[in-house]
């Protein structure tokens, strides 16, 4: 089970695990890329067509600038092809103008040009008319293409676009500088860049075409994150959700509590697991339907899940168990917090009353308890667990309550997976000891019967009382295998005690209600006896009240065989239940054995010697012998003497013994000196030391 839900919690905290941020990452990256790409292509070719065009303008510049320098004449470029007939200006090094052809259209922005293979910057000033170009931060010329756009469809462009050779062709003036004469003058001359409208309309496409493209690929990548990041969302919620409540699961209880606990800010609260518990569900859903049940689960899960606070939470566990983690400042006040809630939730549906019951485990806080980091981890499922057990120590009841966690708890059940575990070894292993305890004659102190009790005398566990070992037979079913083993050493020791001549007494064996079920009980018991050859008036089977169960048909059919073969059957703890009288009426039994709870309290309670001399004239009345248990005072034995009583099986006499004890007792039992040296030992010795056979062996006290 714990591997199955850690792996589920493996499981969910990769799916969890939100990797839309590495998506969102990629895709920055991607775009980035694309968008660089795009604008370096546009770019080089940009700077391609504007380097050769320039660089050609460029040269022939440079060419009037070195003629001009050369000829210094006052018309220096005659030696120039016709077709040359670009502005220029001379200027001095203050601006200030030597020489000039054409109008002066320089504008105020100057800036230099860079093209790779070129040693030396080109220097220019834009012309009035192109207000497209800028001087950047590191004083190159640059292109605002918002301007550029502007531009070229302005009225003015038109000027500037010429029809050629069937192609328009699009020109735009810029000054290029050449200093000459060792930086004394400055040449400048007007530059006409010529660009194919064809051919910038080309580029144009070419470069929205694959923008158009790039962006096509980024939307489709885009979308694909997007989808899988909500298909992860979904998941995580179809993953950790609970569908009954339609509020949480189990595993999401498991991963989010432990993150919380594991949380720095939050190492100073202090935290609380807790199973809360729908009682009856079960029988609810029956008296209604489980759809009516599971609305209900719903109504509890939305009125817990709206009382907790926040880094609170709450999950549904199974059926009607829900995991809640509460924080709290002390216990009372955490006690008061789950009160009210309980309260919320008991009225939750108007018409019925129900019930609830919470155990609860306070963790403290993580800086009270060490629990920091990683490595010290709360490990809720296992607390989750504890609540449980303290929950359950709840089911005797109907009404609603909560039990904290108690580490005797934890030892209770581990005692019990103990004994479950030892129990068949022990059994083959002839662990279990029969004790007897005499029952005396309280008028002539005369040894008349015994009862069989058992011990488990566990060489790796000590040695154990039925007390500790009796419920939990009872409760996982062994007790029938135990039942069957004291028959059978009980009937085994009565008949070696026969063949030696010893004077037996009849033997009581207690018989469990669970045993008492099977139909053939009587012929069981018969076998069991006779398998020793043991005279069955010297074995009583003893039925403790809880014994008696619904069926009395089949119960007094049992009875009645058993007492035709011959046996002896007595009723255990009379007065100790509720139905004593009922069960009294409808049984043949042959002994009652009046509850040991009649004789441990007040000594002279009037009210109590009146209800057991009348229980003994009932049970005279009815033919059935009395045995009082657990009588320890002589006043008791002379009253019970008085009132008629048969027998007494108390600490009076003797305790529970070791068979070879017993033995003794039987040998001596004609001695009424001895039994009466016995009873003089137990008054003179204070009530706890009844026996001083059982001074020298510690376990007799068992
Ligand atoms: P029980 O059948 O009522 O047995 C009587 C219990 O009262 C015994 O406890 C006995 O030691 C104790 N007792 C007798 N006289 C006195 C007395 O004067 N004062 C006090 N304080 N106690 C006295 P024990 O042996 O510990 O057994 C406890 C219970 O365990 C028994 O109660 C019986 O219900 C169960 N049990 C013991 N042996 C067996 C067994 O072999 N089979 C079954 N099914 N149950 C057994
Ligand atoms: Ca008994
Ligand atoms: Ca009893």
């Amino acid at each position: 089970m714990k591997k199955l839900t850690s792996k589920r919690k493996q499981i969910a905290k990769i799916i969890k695990k939100n990797n839309a941020w590495i998506g969102i990452i990629f895709f920055l990256f991607v775009a980035f890329f694309a968008v660089s790409l795009w604008a370096g292509l546009v770019g080089a070719f940009v700077y391609y067509i504007s380097e050769s065009k320039i660089m050609g303008e460029y040269k022939v510049i440079s060419y009037m600038a070195e003629l001009y320098e050369q000829s210094g004449s006052e018309n220096p470029f005659s030696g120039l092809p016709d077709k040359e007939t670009r502005d220029y200006i001379i200027t001095d090094s203050k601006g200030n103008i030597l020489h000039q052809r054409g109008e002066d259209t320089r504008s105020n922005i100057s800036a230099s040009m860079e093209f790779p293979g070129q040693q030396s910057l080109i220097k220019a000033t834009s012309d009035k008319s192109t207000d497209f170009l800028y001087c950047d931060e590191d004083g190159e010329m640059q292109i605002n293409f918002q301007m550029l756009y502007k531009w070229f469809f302005s009225d003015e462009t038109k000027e500037s676009v010429r029809e050629e050779n069937g192609s328009r062709n699009f020109y735009f003036p810029i000054w290029l500088e050449k200093s000459i004469r060792d930086g004394s003058e400055i040449f400048y001359g007007k530059a006409t860049v010529e660009v194919r409208l064809n051919d910038a309309f080309f580029l144009l496409l070419f470069a929205a075409v694959l923008f158009v493209l790039i962006l096509i690929v980024l939307v489709l990548i885009l979308v694909n994150i997007i989808s899988t990041a909500v298909s992860q969302k979904k998941m995580v919620n179809v993953f950790f959700l609970d569908v009954v409540t339609k509020g949480h699961n189990w595993i999401w209880f498991l991963i989010h509590g432990e993150q919380t606990l594991l949380r720095r800010k939050y190492a100073k609260n202090r935290y609380a697991v807790l199973d809360l518990v729908f009682v009856r569900y079960r029988n609810f859903c029956v008296c209604h339907s489980v759809e009516e049940g599971e609305k209900m689960l719903c109504k509890l899960n939305s009125i817990v899940s709206d009382s907790l606070l926040k880094d609170e939470t709450m999950a549904h566990y199974a059926s009607a168990n829900f995991a809640v983690m509460l924080r709290y400042t002390d216990e009372e006040q955490l006690r008061k917090r789950i009160e009210e809630i309980i309260k919320k939730l008991e009225g939750m549906d108007g018409t019925h009353r129900f019930a609830f019951h919470v155990g609860v485990v306070p963790l403290g806080s993580a800086v009270e308890t060490g629990r920091r980091g990683k490595k010290l981890l709360v490990d809720l499922e296992k607390e989750y667990n504890n609540a449980c057990a303290a929950r359950a120590t709840l089911s005797e009841t109907d009404e609603s309550g909560i039990a904290f966690f108690d580490q005797k708890l934890v030892d209770e059940q581990k005692w019990i997976d103990t004994v479950q575990e030892c129990q068949q070894a022990a059994l083959e292993n002839e662990e279990f000891v029969v004790y007897y305890q005499p029952k005396y004659d309280p008028r002539t102190d005369e040894l008349k019967g015994a009862e069989a009790l058992i011990r488990w005398d566990s060489p790796e566990h000590g040695f154990r009382s039925p007390n500790e070992i009796i419920p939990i037979f009872e409760k996982n079913g062994f007790i029938v295998n135990i039942d069957r083993y004291m028959i059978t050493h009980v009937a085994r020791d009565q008949k070696k005690w026969l063949d030696a001549g010893l004077k037996c007494v009849p033997v009581s064996v207690n018989v469990s209600r669970a045993h008492f079920i099977d139909r053939d009980l009587a012929e069981q018991i018969r076998d069991m006896v006779d398998a020793y050859g043991t005279p069955h008036e010297l074995i009583e089977i003893e039925l403790t009240e809880s014994a008696f169960f619904d069926d009395k048909k089949a119960m007094v059919t049992t009875i009645t065989k058993l007492r035709d073969y011959g046996f002896h059957v007595s009723m255990d703890d009379f007065g100790s239940g509720y139905s004593s009288l009922n069960s009294l009426k409808d049984m043949p039994l042959d002994v009652l054995k009046l509850d040991a709870g009649f004789f441990s309290g007040d000594l002279d309670d009037e009210r109590g010697e009146i209800v057991v001399s009348e229980a003994i004239k009932l049970a005279k009345n009815l033919n059935m012998e009395t045995v009082a248990e657990g009588v320890e005072a002589k006043e008791q034995v002379e009253f019970l003497a008085r009132q008629g009583c048969d027998m007494i099986q108390g600490y009076f006499y003797a305790r529970p013994m070791p068979k070879e004890e017993y033995e003794k007792r039987m040998a001596g039992s004609d001695d009424t000196e001895t039994r009466s040296s016995d009873k003089d030992t137990f008054e003179a010795s204070a009530d706890t030391t009844p026996d001083t056979q059982e001074e020298e062996n510690p376990e007799y006290n068992y």
